[in-house]
């Protein structure tokens, strides 16, 4: 049998309805911002490997670093044990990380990093004597496929099947020019009269609900709300950490930092699974007890796994270059230039921006959805001409690795062109 033949007796994978499974494509090997198929083929990784590399594939420093470290140790329990590349990927990260957060806690995935932030929260409150159970989210948000992270999601297809066992959550909406003024009063009402643990929110993009954007300002309102009636605020950065929106954290575009932070994809520069979840010290210190029951209760197998951490480290050494940084300013100007050129297009309903990441809506007589059958001509279309791009329903996006040349980005928006032209 063949690899793909093997596939398809032996793996079930991931989002993939089974009925319509096409043929996988064979990746053999990666370098920069190009895949290789085991036919021949390259491919441009227009979206930085499902939004988790930073600086391309197989990066020369990065691999370096692991097999260093391969040769010292591979794996410590993280109770009772330590070791460097945790102590000091966490000292790294608190000197970018907004001045507020003083403790890194670590954990497998994105999924885990917000579950470790909901358990946080809620047995903060439960330390305190108090008991708080509810959430407050953004509709059509992302935040994992756990449990709790489902719960604090978008009800959607996602996670229909198990929405009897998700707990209560109240979803409001994103907050823009006209709402903010409600919003603002809705949230008020909200956390005086129930018991809320905390808020949780994607700052300034919310990722797989459709590259949805908006301003800092306004979250900067809610989170003062939550703030002054002593809700704790959660911003998921899994998505939008190291880099993405230009800034090292979209949480620097905030006047008012929030008190946990989650995260994971970009975090070992694409290398492997890792969540953090960051904290303030009145967090910590409500877990600080001679009573044992206080403790939190919370560890994977693989929390702080040295080999992780040291892909980390390694990433942290180039998001630390000036050279990435001016990476970032490049794709941002063109985005920019590109968004401005295609903006009135008849095919497109909506085209926005936030730093690296460009998404694109397209008009089609069905709505805008994650199911919309957009998706596959998009998809299809693009991998012809050799980029990968994995499109939310009608809404596709672009958000490549730092490390892009100018012609990659100058060959994927003429071909955008062309598919807008047919479109
Ligand atoms: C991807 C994502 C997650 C989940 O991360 P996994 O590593 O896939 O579990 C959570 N929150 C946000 C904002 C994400 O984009």
């Amino acid at each position: 049998m063949s690899i793909l033949e093997k596939d398809k007796e032996f793996v079930w994978h991931p989002f993939t309805h089974l009925k319509s499974e096409g043929e996988n494509i064979c990746i053999e090997r990666a370098e920069g911002s190009y895949y290789y198929d085991d036919k021949g083929n390259k491919y441009i990784d227009a979206i930085s490997s499902w939004w988790v590399n930073l600086h391309g594939h197989s990066h020369p420093h990065i691999n370096l670093k692991l097999v260093q470290q391969i040769q010292k140790f591979e794996h410590t329990m993280f109770s009772g044990f330590t070791h460097q590349p945790a102590v000091e990927l966490a000292e790294r990260l608190l000197k970018h990380l907004p001045k507020n957060q003083n403790k890194i806690f670590y954990s497998d995935n994105g999924s885990t990093a917000v579950e470790v932030a909901l358990k946080m929260a809620l047995q903060f409150w439960e330390n305190k004597g108090e008991s708080k159970p509810l959430f407050i989210a953004f509709e059509n948000a992302y935040h994992g496929d756990t449990f709790g992270g489902m719960s604090v999601g978008e009800r959607n297809v996602f996670n229909n099947a198990f929405e009897k066992l998700l707990f209560e959550v109240v979803h409001i909406p994103l907050p823009n020019a006209e709402n903010i003024g409600r919003l603002e009063t809705e949230l008020q009402t909200l956390v005086k009269n129930h018991s809320v643990a905390a808020f949780i929110f994607e700052p300034l993009v919310q990722g797989a609900g459709g590259m949805q954007m908006y301003e800092a300002k306004y979250l900067d309102k809610l989170i003062q709300i939550c703030n002054k009636n002593k809700v704790i605020t959660i911003a998921d950065e899994v998505m939008t950490g190291f880099g993405r929106t230009g800034k090292f954290f979209a949480s620097d575009y905030l006047q008012n930092k929030p008190d946990i932070i989650c995260l994971s994809k970009g975090l070992t520069g694409g290398y492997m699974p890792l969540g953090v979840t960051s904290c303030s010290q009145f967090i910590y210190d409500a877990f600080v007890s001679d009573d044992k029951k206080k403790t939190f209760f919370h560890g994977h197998s693989y929390t702080g796994n040295p080999i992780a951490c040291t892909a980390a480290l390694a990433s942290m050494d180039l998001m630390e270059e000036k050279r990435t940084w001016i990476g970032i300013d490049r794709i941002i100007k063109k985005h920019e230039f590109f968004l401005s050129k295609i903006k009135s297009h008849k095919a497109i309903k909506n085209v926005r921006q936030t730093g690296t990441i460009l998404a694109i809506e397209l008009n089609t007589t069905e709505h805008s959805h994650y199911l919309n059958n957009a998706s596959e001509k998009i998809a299809e279309y693009f991998l012809k001409h050799g980029i990968l791009i994995r499109p939310l329903g009608n809404v596709f996006y672009i958000l490549p690795p730092y490390c892009i040349s100018f012609g990659d980005l100058d060959f994927m928006y003429t071909r955008i062109e062309e598919f807008l032209a047919m479109s």
